[in-house]
């Protein structure tokens, strides 16, 4: 009902529905650890971001949880290199919090364009997964608008929201 309700009223509004959402405090917060993560420009870091996925809702991002953190390794060569095998520590964390993955985010040195390895290895190869990518460190913008939006499909395709006019992430 809650969901006919808001999808009426941003017909009305003429408003189509994001299809994930942040709060801006979550948000701000998790991209200034990003940025302290690449140690002052070093190196890339990045993160997964878990949250709830209602069905015919936009998903809602509620934590960030840091690469480095599941996978001391991951930040080591540079450019991030997520270990597999430390996935159980990711799936333990939704469990006890009865969050999915709904997303992940990573730090560019440059542009926020997806680099044929992040095209290739998705973090989370399942269709309808979303990835973050912000561009210089995460030093300058942080914000839909300057930043990559992608919606993975399978079988290696992507689609790209990043210049959308239509809302993909929306921070509230
Ligand atoms: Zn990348």
């Amino acid at each position: 009902m809650r969901s006919l309700l808001s999808k009426l009223f941003g017909w009305l509004l003429g408003q189509p529905e994001p299809r994930i959402v942040c709060d801006m405090s979550i948000w701000m917060a998790g991209v200034e650890e990003l940025s302290k993560r690449t140690l002052g420009r070093r190196r890339e870091s990045g993160a997964f971001l878990i949250g709830e996925a209602p069905e015919g809702r936009p998903k809602v991002i509620r934590a960030f949880v840091y690469y480095d953190d599941l996978d001391e390794h991951a930040l080591d060569t540079g450019i991030v290199r997520f270990n597999g095998n430390k996935m159980s520590k990711l799936w333990d964390i939704c469990e006890a919090r009865g969050y999915r993955v709904v997303a992940d985010i990573h730090v560019h040195p440059g542009s926020y364009g997806q680099s044929p390895s992040d095209k290739a290895d998705p973090v989370m190869p399942r269709a309808g997964h979303f990835a973050f990518i912000l561009p210089n460190f995460a030093a300058g913008t942080v914000k839909p608008g300057g930043i990559g939006q992608y919606e993975y499909r399978g079988n290696g395709l992507w689609v790209d929201h990043s210049t959308s006019t239509a809302p993909f992430l929306t921070l509230r």
